[in-house]
């Protein structure tokens, strides 16, 4: 028989630290806390999903989260403190100070240390910089800023700073973001921009076309899966409405910076794309996912967002999201988790996005460049841009080019290139001094090559794959025989240590794991290594874990004499 065991709670406590009779437990909200915060969250609507924002700018106006504003946030929210401390302490942007800490110095200077910038001495620039900072700042490493043709980068508050120096870094004064010159909305219209959209709208182009000469294109998904783009409009379209959409801007891979290109120049290219995208597929409302990093786009985006909404364009509403520096969150699972407010962890599939995406609805997610193709291939024709691509290889693709080349940049060539081609025609060959020795054909996790396979065309599948290797974002890092590939993988495997979500334990102790083996100084455990890239590969939730190891795969079989 069950027996009751009453427990007799004291129902009045006194004295230091102790709970008042008339409060209950935990942390108490202050009403002053609760004040300030609501005056900086300011006209934000105080929903769940808006957490991050929410979080933004309170980080932007105090220069940190502070444990009673934090509370003071989960109670305006109507959150529990427990979820709002989770995500905030998810996110790399956001300096969480709890009682009894010291706020963060007023100055954040960040300095990216992911390969490109190493190339390029972000390790003596970073040893400067501490070596001369004030206390009133706080120099702090980060993975890629998207900036790896100018490497290397600094971030001074919204400011990057290319080709850093400390002298260039102590220079400057104006930390908000550099919007730079582009093409703003009534130049793109007057060059004939949004009539592809004008005439989705007015059914003179129809849905069915539209996918039809999508198809026929044989555009693919540029962020880094490669699958193709009109057949997922069609199976989003398969389900019932209502829909969504969002955009992927959150090129957090080491070495890609195409998309920034693309936005810092034709916004409304991609915007126009994303326009037809959502009306063909049926899509109510589009979610723009931006990486915290590029806050120049942010605002320039902001902008221009209002100059088309507020247009004669009938147009799909469309809305900004910041991320707040987690690569994880360019896994489309886990930012639709980011967008709807949480910690940016993947999800299991199946179910996939395109039946129960965001908020549950199905959805449309496409990364930027795959948008910005868009207007040409339904205004150009399907052949027109099959045949910019190589046999076999469908299209241009911007490649993201950095280290030992001359001319470092985002390169449009046809899809399927080789590297040699790359540097050769597209780069103005090796920086002076460096003989071609390796190359990364897709940033972090997508393997390390020797010169000797520098023919095979860089494209989604095929060769690559069979050399265990992928294009994915298309970011190609190439490597000289002043590098030694070790330290560049090691710097790889730092890279995931950093940003695995630790949602599965095969990658959140693998990648750590992986960095202590090769770090060891003496002869390589490679049995240990081998046995563990297996477990990563095959039981790792998410492309993170499961590709994590390539690099280190491809050091063990090409790079043998770096070891
Ligand atoms: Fe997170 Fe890594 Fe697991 Fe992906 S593989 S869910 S990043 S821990």
């Amino acid at each position: 028989m069950a027996t009751t065991t009453i427990i007799d709670r004291p129902s009045r406590v006194e004295g230091k630290g102790k709970r008042k009779a008339h409060l209950p437990k935990g942390r108490q909200v202050q009403a002053a806390d609760l004040e300030a915060v609501a005056s900086i969250l300011g006209d934000l609507p105080r929903r769940k999903d808006l957490l991050i924002e929410a979080l933004h700018r309170i980080q932007d106006d105090q220069g940190h989260l502070s444990a009673p504003y934090l509370a003071a946030l989960a109670e305006l929210l109507r959150l529990s403190q427990v979820e709002v401390y989770e995500v905030a302490s998810f996110y790399h942007h956001f300096d969480i100070v709890k009682e009894g800490q010291t706020p963060p110095p007023a100055r954040t200077i960040r300095v990216c240390d992911s390969l490109s910038c190493m190339l390029a001495g972000a390790e003596e620039l970073i040893a400067q910089l501490e070596a001369e900072a004030l206390s009133d700042v706080h120099i702090q490493r980060v993975p890629c800023i998207g900036r790896c043709a100018t490497a290397p980068i600094a971030q001074v508050g919204q400011r990057a700073v290319d080709s850093a120096t400390p002298e260039a870094v102590w220079s400057i004064k104006d930390i908000t973001a550099e919007v730079p010159h582009y093409q703003p909305f009534n130049a793109y219209k007057a060059s004939g921009g949004y009539s592809v959209l004008q005439s989705v709208i007015e059914e003179t182009l129809t849905a069915e076309s539209a996918i039809s000469m999508m198809s026929n294109a044989g555009l693919r998904g540029l962020g880094g899966a490669g699958f193709p783009a009109g057949r997922k409009w069609s199976i989003v379209k398969s389900y019932d409405g209502p829909r969504l959409m969002t955009i992927n801007g959150d090129e957090g891979e080491p070495g890609t910076f195409k998309d920034r290109h693309w936005l810092e120049r034709q916004p409304h290219k991609m915007l126009e794309g994303a326009q037809i995208a959502a009306r063909v597929v049926g899509c109510e409302k589009i979610y723009i996912y931006m990486r915290d990093e590029y806050p120049a786009i942010i605002k320039l985006l902001k902008r221009e967002i209002e100059a088309l909404a507020t247009s004669d364009i009938e147009t799909v509403p469309m809305e900004i999201r910041r991320g707040a520096g987690a690569y994880i969150c360019g896994e489309e699972s886990a930012m639709l988790e980011s967008i709807e407010g949480k910690r940016g962890l993947p999800r299991h599939r199946p179910p996939y996005i395109a039946q129960v995406g965001l908020f549950g609805r199905p959805t449309l997610n496409h990364n930027i460049e795959t948008l910005f193709w868009v207007p040409d291939i339904l205004s150009k024709g399907a052949d027109w841009f099959r045949q910019q691509g190589k046999r076999d290889h469908p299209g241009f693709r911007s490649y993201s080019v950095s280290g030992r080349v001359k001319n470092p940049g985002v390169v449009v060539a046809p899809a399927g290139s080789t590297v040699r081609e790359l540097i050769s025609e597209y780069c103005g060959g090796m920086a002076e001094g460096h003989f071609f020795k390796a190359y990364l054909p897709g940033g972090a996790s997508g393997g390390i090559l020797p010169a000797s396979l520098g023919d095979i065309p860089l494209d989604f599948g095929g060769q690559l794959a069979e050399e265990g290797a992928f294009v994915g974002s298309h970011a190609v890092v190439v490597l000289s025989d002043q590098d030694n590939i070790k330290d560049a993988v090691i710097n790889l495997m730092k890279f995931f240590e950093h940003e695995s979500c630790g949602q599965c334990t095969p990658c959140r102790a693998g990648t750590e794991k992986m960095v202590k083996l090769l770090s060891t100084p003496g002869e390589l455990d490679e049995a240990t290594i081998a046995d563990l890239e297996r477990v990563m590969r095959d039981a790792s939730i998410c492309g993170l874990g499961q590709a994590a190891p390539n690099p280190v795969a491809h050091l063990l079989r090409h790079f043998r004499d770096d070891l």
